[in-house]
């Protein structure tokens, strides 16, 4: 079923959970709470001696309302992660600060470059394997096979990872890693009809990966996440912070699962990504709305629309607040006008927009950052791939604060006045990035949202 409506033009913006969010039980942190989650102290920075709650809760929700322009709250949408997971924990800077395991892993000079390693080569020994890249999808009872395409560039994702985490070196990981033969391939299949074997060598070492069908016929192979993750821990080096593998074979958890695209292992600081499921072809398949994806998933009449299959009507008044204002969603929402139906003129680029944000996404898990609860952010936690689509390429303010302290103040040692100029700095990189990529909707609107966000930041 296609919810695309092609005369929608998103005028009225939602800037706060959806009314599905409290029906299931979600309670957004309020604005004090808000910018308490930002602060070293865990306090309201509002707070001084003799100062009336009252007053600084008057105080801390004219500074959330003029943030919401530029930092919407999380939508929550019927299926969404926080919908079926309303109570998931938030953490808050100080919590992230202060977090047992962050002592062992802080960035410091002699280790702070995240490497990307590039999907391993199907050997010739292993070709069979290449028939699990390209996606078949359903049309009515047919079957049909997709377009071929190629996958996106493995440098692109290296440089805007590099953008976004601006002060990292982010690099391919040397050497070269190949699927081979595995020996044990033919004894196991004998028991287990489903699930084959194939080796992951990287260097002289190889690691059993395990694969099998995807369950729902998408993809003719798709690969144990656990497995790839040893490989990943295996190759982690002495001078790399983290590592972060890029697959294209789709890829399964564990038994009950029908896919999954990326997962890290914050602990052990690896991740790895599956570029798979992010394929235009799947789009259909994955109900995926092309009109409202970020930044039009804030659409207003969207989010009724969805909510109310549900019988539910939003009942707001800063939902519209922004709809005849600027400011960066706004700006985001502008510059992509058009973009609905220009949108498979590259449908690669628009593969890997979809990329970036799930692999910053885990390398945030590596540097110690757990799912967001606080606004729409690049933390959100996600169920499925339009969830994944809605949510925003930028990070909020307590996950920004997060990064800025790792990078600014804890690897180049700047103090607050530094780490309020590398955020300037940071920006700009993301939005010289954005600039090169502005014929693709997601870098038109993050540009075009970083921008703004930069002016406000100028003036204040
Ligand atoms: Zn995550
Ligand atoms: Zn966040």
């Amino acid at each position: 079923m296609s919810r695309s409506r092609e005369t929608c033009s998103h005028e009225a913006l939602l800037l706060e959970p959806s009314a599905y969010a409290k029906e299931v039980g979600y309670s957004w942190p309020s604005s004090d709470r808000r910018l308490a989650a930002t602060t070293k102290s865990g306090r309201n920075p509002l707070i001084r001696k003799g100062q009336k709650v009252e007053d600084v809760e008057k105080l801390s929700e004219a500074i959330a309302n003029n943030l919401s322009g530029t930092f919407p709250g999380p939508l929550i949408l019927p299926g969404d992660e926080l919908a079926l997971d309303p109570k998931d924990p938030p953490q808050s800077f100080r919590s992230w600060l202060n977090e047992g395991l962050r002592k062992n892993r802080k960035l410091n000079r002699k280790c702070k470059t995240l490497y990307v390693a590039i999907a391993p080569e199907i050997t010739s020994s292993v070709s069979f394997m290449k028939a699990g890249l390209q996606p078949s999808v359903r049309k009515g009872s047919r079957v049909t096979a997709t377009k071929s395409l190629d996958p996106p560039s493995p440098e692109d994702i290296i440089k805007y990872t590099g953008a976004f985490y601006h002060g990292l070196l982010v690099e391919a990981f040397p050497g070269s890693f190949q699927f081979v033969p595995w020996d044990e391939s033919k004894k196991s299949r004998k028991s287990d009809s489903d699930t084959g074997y194939v080796g992951l060598l990287a260097g002289k070492n190889s690691t059993r990966i395990r694969y099998r069908p995807s369950p729902d016929g998408v993809f003719k192979y798709q690969l144990n996440l656990n497995d790839l993750i040893d490989a990943a821990i295996e190759m982690l080096t002495g001078d790399a912070y983290s590592l972060l593998l890029l697959v294209n074979h789709d890829m399964y958890e564990d038994e009950d699962d029908v896919f999954c695209c990326g997962r890290a292992y914050g602990a052990d600081r690896v991740a790895v990504v599956s570029t798979a499921r992010y394929h235009p072809a799947l789009d259909d398949h994955a109900n995926i709305d092309f009109a409202h994806m970020w930044p039009t998933s804030h659409c207003k009449s969207y989010v009724d629309q969805l909510c109310g299959e549900e019988g539910l009507r939003q009942d707001t008044e800063m939902a519209t607040r922004v709809a005849n204002t600027s400011g960066p969603l706004r700006a985001a929402v502008e510059a992509i006008r058009g973009f609905e139906n220009s949108a498979l003129e590259d449908p690669r680029g628009l593969w890997f927009s979809r990329i970036t944000r799930t692999v910053v996404h885990e390398l945030g898990h590596c540097l110690g950052f757990a799912h967001c609860v606080y606004y729409a952010c690049a933390m959100q936690s996600s169920s499925c791939m339009a969830e994944d689509l809605r949510q925003p390429p930028y990070l909020c303010p307590v996950c920004l604060g997060k990064v800025s302290h790792a990078i600014a103040c804890e690897l180049e040692g700047r103090d607050e006045a530094g780490k309020y100029e590398y955020v300037k700095d940071r920006y700009r990189s993301i939005a010289d990035f954005c600039d090169s990529w502005k014929h693709v909707g997601l870098f038109a609107g993050y540009g075009a949202w970083l921008r703004a966000r930069l002016e406000q930041l100028d003036i204040t």
